[in-house]
């Protein structure tokens, strides 16, 4: 950005006179990339530069610039001067102003530093690998990446699972809400534990698939993706339809033959 800076400002300032344009810094990827339109964050100043930069090489063919690549600035007389500049500059006036990138930085830093501080971020019921989940904010992390690999309805449940939010007698009860406590099997609760790790409903489990494993020995990756297997392999565990059908049944006092004959079988 420095650097982008100095170009134009010597172009506008150099005038007619202006024939040989020369840049000096001891960053070379700032050097390449001053010229080079790529994907990165400051290829705005960039692209500005580059627009400058061929309007001054076309007007002449006794136009040119030249990057100079300076190792070590440190004893480099012209450049302890150009610092000299800088710092004196800086100390004349300090901006009163914030770049756009600085004030997106400081937001996410603050956000990061208020969901660490808080309590009960993670929840204190909720299902998780040791340590918690990783914090992000962008799709770039592992776990929102694997999540993004997974159906939207999975993804959905696998959070009803880690939050206790499911439609099971466990949060029914917690919250006051009408409808069964017990499980089908005849759990006297349907508790998250029960659904995930014992109910003989829902058989279909992986050898690992362990209330300690989940919690002490699975990464945050492997916990999502156990939660997604044993989900994708009960579609109705934990889910609204099994809810609704058990609730309708037992408000008409009837057993679910035709959910209990299918699973069991
Ligand atoms: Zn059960």
């Amino acid at each position: 950005m420095a650097l982008a800076a100095g170009i134009k400002n010597a172009i506008r300032t150099g005038g007619a006179d202006l024939r040989e344009l020369h840049v000096f810094a001891d960053n070379q990827t700032a050097l390449r990339n001053i010229v080079e339109p790529g994907c990165y964050s400051g290829q705005m100043f960039t692209l500005s530069v580059i627009k400058d930069l061929r309007k001054f090489l076309c007007e002449s063919p006794e136009h040119s610039i030249t990057l100079h690549w300076c190792p070590a600035h440190v004893g480099v007389p012209q450049n302890e001067f150009v610092d000299q500049l800088a710092k004196s500059g800086l100390k004349r006036r300090s901006p009163d102003y914030r770049s756009f990138a600085f004030a997106a930085q400081m937001s996410t830093a603050n956000m990061y530093q208020a969901w660490r501080a808080a309590p009960g971020n993670m929840g204190k019921n909720w299902l998780c690998p040791a340590g918690g989940f990783p914090l992000s904010h962008t799709v770039k992390s592992p776990l929102i990446a694997n999540f993004g690999k997974l159906a939207a309805s999975i993804t959905a449940r696998i959070t009803r699972v880690v939050t206790g939010h499911l439609p099971i007698g466990e949060f029914r009860q917690k919250f006051n809400f009408d409808g069964p406590k017990k499980c089908l099997c005849g759990q006297p609760l349907e508790t998250r534990n029960h659904m995930l790790f014992d109910c003989p409903i829902w058989k279909m489990r992986e050898p690992d698939f362990t209330k300690e494993w989940l919690t002490t020995t699975a990464t945050p990756k492997q916990f999502i993706r156990a939660v997604a297997n044993f989900l994708s392999a009960h579609p109705l565990a934990g889910s609204f339809e099994m809810a609704d059908a058990y609730k309708a049944s037992e408000e008409e006092n009837q057993t679910l033959h035709w959910i209990s004959v299918g699973i069991f079988s």
